[in-house]
């Protein structure tokens, strides 16, 4: 369908000359015997094209009754294209390196350059484009030329699917040089078929004239087969990526398992949060009622986990403390390469080293102060004791070394001095 301008539309006028007006048949210099007007979409804007059409004079020579067109205009666009090659690339770069969808093109082309395309057009002008490209890519010339410094070559061969059901893309790659060398769909992939594809691999190696040093895939029976067969003695691996993949599955397995034995074991943060708020309420309410008794209905009817006016500043780091453990425990953040279970067991670790060291600064500072032990949690080694007010004073000189963001220690020691202050 011819494409439909605006009639408001501003073109630029371009004429195209012919460059060459020897007749091609007799040699004779050929006349202008009519123009054809052509319009197109540009990156600049659009354009009207003023083709001088030209024919040899001699009604007796062939040239007479073709009329011949101006050389430039094939470079400016293909012919009955509503566009140019400027736009035509700009779809295919935006579809092949950026994998944008259709709409996403459409809607840039005419945000950006006001060109306006029908989604099944765009469509279109794609596909031409993935069949240049693949003729590109398939070029022996420019294949001989890319590889002209090259000793040997490594060929990997991989089936994918680009949705479930669909029959599977076989795609054979050249990794020193990171090229896709040719893909082929295949419905059943039998032994024979992909044999024949890496046949067709061993006809490029040969014609390149390049040594093949080793062959990588997922060593699928077919490939090992096919490769053993066509390329006796070249080495064949596993590729990383299917190799850690398979790896990864039961080590994924296995740390979920640890996961599960780790949360099972660090229990009773809520029993130990309830018995510092009670506290600290208690210990609201008996300050308030000192200075102010009318005061005491609001704490009274105030929410459990309410900031208290004056808090114990130890009941805050305790607070703290299991903030940062369910923290952890909730945290599923990694991958294969970095297990959350793993990353789990090191923060708990990194815990309980902080409370530890809060225990020996509090067994080396005073003895004489009452520390008040909190409800032990059912983790076995997992307990977690107050550090009191005067003692923390002396936790101070280990807190600097634990760059982590909650970094409870620091705490203790700040809130150590703002109690002793007060
Ligand atoms: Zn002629």
């Amino acid at each position: 369908m011819p494409y439909k301008w605006p009639s408001d539309t501003d073109f630029a006028l371009r004429e195209l000359d012919f460059l060459d007006r020897a007749c091609p048949a007799c040699g004779r210099m050929m006349h202008i015997c009519d123009h054809r007007y052509r319009r197109i979409h540009t990156l600049e804007g659009p354009v009207q094209l003023v083709c001088k059409l030209n024919h040899c004079p001699d009604p007796d020579c062939p040239g007479h009754a073709q009329t011949k067109s101006p050389e430039q205009e094939a470079m400016i666009a293909p012919p009955n294209w509503a566009i140019g090659w400027d736009v035509f690339c700009w779809i295919g770069h935006r579809r092949c390196s950026r994998h944008m969808s259709i709409p996403l093109i459409q809607s840039e082309l005419l945000d950006d350059y006001a060109i306006k395309l029908s989604d099944d057009a765009i469509a279109k002008y794609i596909r031409r484009y993935q069949v240049m490209l693949a003729a590109r890519q398939q070029d022996p010339q420019a294949l001989r030329r890319q590889y002209e410094s090259v000793d040997e070559i490594v060929l990997s061969i991989d089936g994918l699917q680009p949705e479930k059901g669909h029959e599977t893309l076989y795609v054979v790659r050249e990794l020193t040089q990171k090229r896709v060398w040719f893909a082929k769909p295949l419905i059943s992939a039998t032994a024979d078929e992909v044999q024949r594809l890496i046949a067709q691999a061993k006809e490029w190696a040969t014609s390149l004239n390049k040594t093949v040093s080793l062959w990588i895939s997922d060593k699928q029976d077919a490939f090992v087969t096919g490769i053993a067969a066509e390329f006796p003695g070249v080495p064949h691996r596993y590729c990383d990526n299917h190799f850690l993949r398979d790896l990864a599955k039961p080590v994924l397995e296995a740390d979920s398992h640890a996961k599960v034995q780790m949360r099972r074991k660090v229990r009773g943060l809520r029993k130990i949060e309830q018995a510092v708020l009670k506290r600290q309420n208690a210990e609201a309410l008996t300050s308030l009622a000192q200075d102010d008794p009318t005061a005491t209905v609001t704490v009274i009817v105030a929410p459990a986990n309410a900031p208290a006016p004056e808090p114990d500043s130890a009941g805050t780091v305790v607070l703290d403390y299991c903030a940062a453990v369910r923290g952890i425990l909730n945290n599923d953040q990694g991958g294969p390469l970095q297990p959350p279970g793993l990353l789990m067991a090191a923060a708990l670790n990194e815990v309980r080293e902080s409370i530890q060291r809060n225990l020996d600064a509090k067994k080396g500072g005073s003895q004489k102060s009452n520390s008040a032990v909190l409800p032990t949690a059912s983790t076995g080694d997992w307990s977690m004791s107050k550090p009191s007010k005067r003692q923390s004073e002396s936790t101070s000189r280990t807190s600097t070394r634990w760059p982590r963001p909650w970094n409870l220690e620091g705490r203790v020691a700040s809130s150590g001095r703002r109690s002793s202050r007060s």
